[in-house]
């Protein structure tokens, strides 16, 4: 397997109990992490209307869910529009109806020009 933590990308083997080829310790929870039950960060966006402007908002989640999980959070995830315009870093954690405990973090800064504004 290979660990996704950073874009180093080492190449990891589990040998009975020793993790081989991770390039720092990370990589060692990470690999015993996929063995029991991988997870992964999801990014994606959420609609932001507001009285003058229809946005894409790119979020992440603040923790790592468990692959099993992803179709059903990203089924209420996408069941999501705020109404008023986010800041970067804010955590958006009282927008729903979340099957699990989920929040969300706003991962980039906005500007009112961008491509992604439709009107
Ligand atoms: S083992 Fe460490 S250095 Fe290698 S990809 Fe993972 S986090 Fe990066």
């Amino acid at each position: 397997m290979h660990c996704l933590i950073c874009p180093k990308c080492c190449e990891l083997e589990v040998n009975e109990d020793k993790v081989v080829g991770a390039g720092c310790r990370r990589g060692e929870g990470f690999a015993r992490q996929e063995l029991v039950m991988p997870k992964r960060v999801i990014t994606t966006t959420i609609w932001c209307d507001t009285i003058s402007d229809r946005l894409k908002i790119p979020v992440k989640t603040c923790e790592a869910i468990p692959l099993a999980d992803i179709r059903l959070v990203m089924r209420d995830i996408r069941s999501i529009v705020i109404k008023s315009k986010p800041y970067v870093g804010q955590i958006l954690n009282d927008i729903g109806r979340y099957s699990l405990e989920v929040r969300l973090l706003v991962a980039v800064q906005l500007a009112s020009n961008l491509p992604f504004s439709f009107h």
